[in-house]
């Protein structure tokens, strides 16, 4: 093969469904070769840009694209200070792409670079949210005409800033300013209401339908062992980050308390952060996002590490992922063993037009098109008609409180 290399490494800022989404394009010295890849740190987008453009375009410029596990030492090495969400994504960004010039090149979708499918599409689960619980279980049942499988259900707290609801994320400036009610979050109150939603959700659902549930952290170590008790007579498909990563000490006191299947750290950014819990067996699934830990490369270690402990993948896939980086997950889900399931946000018809090749959705499944490389592309024309759109923060989330005005976790 002839020798590739790196000619420019940018970046491409994007928001079609009005979140910021950052892309980078590897450029190679042949002529029309290039890979894509997702660094969407959606909350500090521009610091992943600064990232890319700043240190890993000098650094890599002139690199043969071939040596892709390399690069990725080289590059976490190269800034000493390792392993943080902003140059972990600005990294992913260049490893999506280097396995998506790889696969062209071969002339084979990257799932086969890496060991070849397993199966032929994944299982996706949806949101389904809502300000009482018969609204929730009016969109599952609208997410189950579609041939949804797995839905993951979140309900207000009235008149509180519910993680997964409408009511959340209002924009707050400062503990003296104006302290809107929907800024407040009381835990306690979410515990006592969440059963509820479940209870109402399998009378009315019946038992087939697989339900999941988000805490995201927002609760008290005692709380959220509680609420797995609360919560298990629904048989939930997995309750996910009922504990911070700064509470993993508690996941052993959770798993002697409930058989309820745990799914944990999309807030991780080292790869060695899932060995204490994968080793112990005290969570049932991964939460990874591909971006946060640095892209394909590092997500298939950790994938197969937990292969051999039993544990599952559902890589993270909100409406914060890009196409590209939905693109990734689906490799990853189609070649690895112990995949679990797919958290997936549809795109809008601005999102599909400006990248051209996203995975299709039927029956509750992503398929793949089983195109070279990663099987999807940028129309970089139509991304520039969506520029960011204005936020106070440029897209970070506004704190969320406690009555006496303390911040909670999100
Ligand atoms: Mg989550």
């Amino acid at each position: 093969m002839s020798n590739v290399t790196i000619d420019r490494v940018r970046c491409i800022e994007t928001a079609p469904a009005g979140i910021r989404l950052v892309i980078v394009k590897v450029e190679t010295n042949q002529a029309g070769l290039y890979g894509l890849g997702c660094a969407t740190f959606t909350q500090r987008p521009k610091t992943a840009v600064q990232a890319v453009e700043h240190y890993l375009d000098p650094f890599l410029r002139g690199r043969n694209v071939n040596e892709i596990e390399d690069i990725y030492w080289s590059s976490q090495m190269s800034s000493y200070w390792r392993n943080g969400p902003v140059l972990n994504n600005a990294l992913s960004g260049v490893d999506m792409a280097l396995w998506d010039i790889k696969g062209k090149r071969a002339g084979m979708p990257v799932c086969e670079l890496l060991g070849g499918k397993c199966r032929m599409s994944a299982a996706t689960y949806v949101h389904a949210s809502g300000a009482e619980p018969a609204e929730v279980v009016d969109k599952a049942r609208g997410f189950m005409e579609q041939g949804y499988r797995h839905i993951r259900m979140q309900v207000e707290v009235p008149g509180q800033a519910t993680y997964g609801t409408s009511s959340d994320l209002q924009v707050e400036r400062s503990i003296d300013g104006p302290m809107s009610p929907h800024n407040i979050f009381e835990p306690a109150d979410y515990v006592r209401l969440a059963p509820r939603l479940f209870e109402y959700a399998r009378r009315e659902l019946g038992d087939e339908i697989e339900l999941l549930h988000d805490v995201h952290e927002r609760v008290p170590p005692p709380l959220a062992i509680e609420l797995a008790k609360s919560l298990e007579p629904y048989r939930l498909f997995f309750y996910e980050d009922p504990l911070p990563p700064e509470e993993i000490g508690y996941f052993d006191l959770l798993r002697r308390h409930s058989s309820i299947p745990i799914a944990m750290g999309e807030l991780f950014n080292n790869p060695n952060e899932f060995l204490p819990l994968v080793k112990d067996r005290l969570i049932d699934f991964i939460r990874l996002h591909l971006s946060q830990v640095g892209g394909i490369s590092p997500a298939k270690k950790i994938a197969s590490l937990c292969e051999f402990f039993g544990v599952r993948t559902a890589w993270h896939g909100p409406g914060d992922t890009s196409p590209i980086g939905h693109a990734a997950n689906l490799a990853l889900d189609l070649c690895c063993q112990n995949f679990g399931i797919q958290e997936f946000t549809a795109f809008n018809q601005a999102t599909l037009d400006v990248f051209p090749g996203c995975p299709r959705v039927c029956d509750g499944s992503l398929w793949p098109n089983d195109q070279p490389g990663l099987g999807i592309d940028i129309d970089e024309e139509l991304a520039a008609e969506f520029p960011f759109p204005d936020h106070p923060y440029n897209g970070a989330w506004p704190a969320i409180r406690r009555r006496d005005g303390s911040i909670v976790r999100p």
